[in-house]
């Protein structure tokens, strides 16, 4: 766990840094050693609790570790602390930042978009719709029932009416159950889900966009997870085709503290019509004064930003361009082809039965069983042996309806199962399905 090579890169890093200021007079604040090493050391037994989530064997949650060169990055710049919301508080952080925003912006190939990080995908989304209000005031909001909790509850913070759409046995909106909602003509916007945060399925976007220019309705794109797997080139035709319309929705969310190696705190919101900057201006009388130029508070509902994080972001775009098949995309490429093999290895498995096929890294499995509640059953079982045996997995309820089409055998006696879920995140896992069988099995026969 511990890298003495981070501690002197860090040191050096500061040591560069500091230089910057050598002009002014000596100033360093001082504080108690011993009262701080005392509060340090509690608070490391402390975090002992947590999950060992940066190691292979936990294959559970959305959960994946950041890159050195971001940790590093980020603790740097705390020794100034940037605020992007002004220029006064982060002339070099906010540039750096607008760099980020143009790499992101590439990915889908979007020159000059509107956009920011965000404090992570919850806030990006709210900003993404809270734009689409303005553009339709009053109008529906439609999403996946798979899409993440937090658009409806967005929905209801900018009190706009909210639909959930149906999804079919692969966990994509129905094309059927969207349309009849368009039907109704109060739909605003269409919110397709890139990768949802349940089975990491993918939203039929060209389809999608169809219906959108028909019905003159505005599309949404939550990437918060999959926004980057564009970039790998072993996506299956259908994702493959989705992430290739991606430049034509209206919005996007992609978060780097997901798949982009960042700690949290970093989530980006990007308008492909840098137009609607126009919804964000206001006139502070204490803020803007250092310069002319936008500032990103100018453009953004969250005021005081940490500048540390565009900087730990920069940093790993720098390391790790956003290249197609170039070593960021390969590695991603990794999560995609272990799930893919962990799939295949659950579907030659007595124990076990996966859902539906993965299309990014992430694979839903119920226990073998005689009916859906003794499927529950016996997920929560090996969900807690595999914790003690140093597996950590993560929990889904699925609905009866998507489970029973792969469990044709089972019983059906119960409204939602309880599966097993694991988010292959670390391009490692590749390396440890072996071990996660053997653990995986091990749990299932004790
Ligand atoms: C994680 C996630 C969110 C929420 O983002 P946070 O960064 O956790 O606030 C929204 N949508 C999807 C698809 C996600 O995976």
């Amino acid at each position: 766990m511990i890298n003495p090579a981070e501690i002197e890169l860090l040191r050096d890093a500061l040591v560069t840094l500091a230089r910057g200021h050598a002009g002014l007079p000596e100033f360093t604040p001082e504080f108690d050693r011993q009262a701080v090493a005392d509060v340090l050391q509690a608070a490391a037994e402390r975090m002992q609790d947590n999950y060992p989530y940066y190691h292979p064997q936990y294959a559970g949650q959305m959960l994946k570790p950041p890159h050195a060169i971001a940790r590093i990055a980020y603790a740097m710049s705390l020794w100034v602390n940037p605020n992007n919301h002004a220029l006064d508080g982060s002339r070099a952080s906010s540039s750096m930042e607008k760099e980020c925003i143009d790499a992101l912006g590439r990915l889908y190939d979007w020159q000059n978009p509107l956009g920011h990080l965000t404090g992570g995908g919850t806030m990006a989304n709210l900003e993404a719709l809270w734009v689409a209000g303005r553009l339709h005031p009053g109008k529906r909001i439609i999403a996946s029932a798979q899409a993440h909790y937090t658009h409806q509850r967005i929905s209801e913070v900018l009190s706009l009416p909210f639909s959930a759409v149906a999804v079919d046995n692969a966990g994509r909106m129905q094309l059927t159950a969207i349309e009849s909602l368009l039907q109704q003509g109060d739909v605003g916007t269409i919110v397709a889900t890139i990768g949802n945060t349940g089975f990491g399925a993918v939203d039929p976007l060209p389809d999608i966009l169809d219906l959108a220019q028909a019905y003159g309705v505005r599309v949404h794109a939550d990437a918060a997870y999959g926004g980057y797997f564009g970039l790998c080139t072993n996506l299956g035709p259908a994702a493959r085709a989705s992430y290739d319309r991606l430049h034509d929705v209206d919005s996007i969310v992609i978060d780097p503290h997901k798949h982009g190696l960042q700690p949290y705190g970093c989530g980006c919101v990007l308008f492909r019509d840098a137009n609607v900057g126009r919804f964000y201006k206001h006139d502070s009388p204490y803020t803007y004064f250092s310069s002319a130029e936008l500032h990103l508070g100018e453009i953004s509902l969250e005021c005081s930003r940490p500048g540390a994080a565009a900087v730990a972001l920069w940093a790993t775009q720098q390391l790790f361009p956003y290249t197609r098949d170039g070593q960021f995309a390969r590695k991603l490429g990794q999560s995609l082809h272990a799930a893919q093999e962990f799939w295949r290895r659950l579907e030659v498995s007595a124990r076990f039965q996966p859902l539906m096929r993965p299309e990014l890294d992430i694979v839903v499995y119920a226990a073998a069983a005689g009916s859906l509640s003794g499927a529950s059953r016996a997920a929560r079982e090996v969900f807690a042996r595999a914790a003690k045996a140093g597996l950590h997995l993560a929990m889904m309820e699925v609905p009866a309806a998507i489970a029973s089409a792969y469990l044709p055998a089972a019983r059906i006696d119960c409204e939602s199962v309880t599966c097993l879920r694991s988010v292959l995140m670390k391009p490692e896992h590749r390396d440890w399905l072996d071990r996660i069988m053997q653990l995986l099995e091990a749990s299932a026969a004790a």
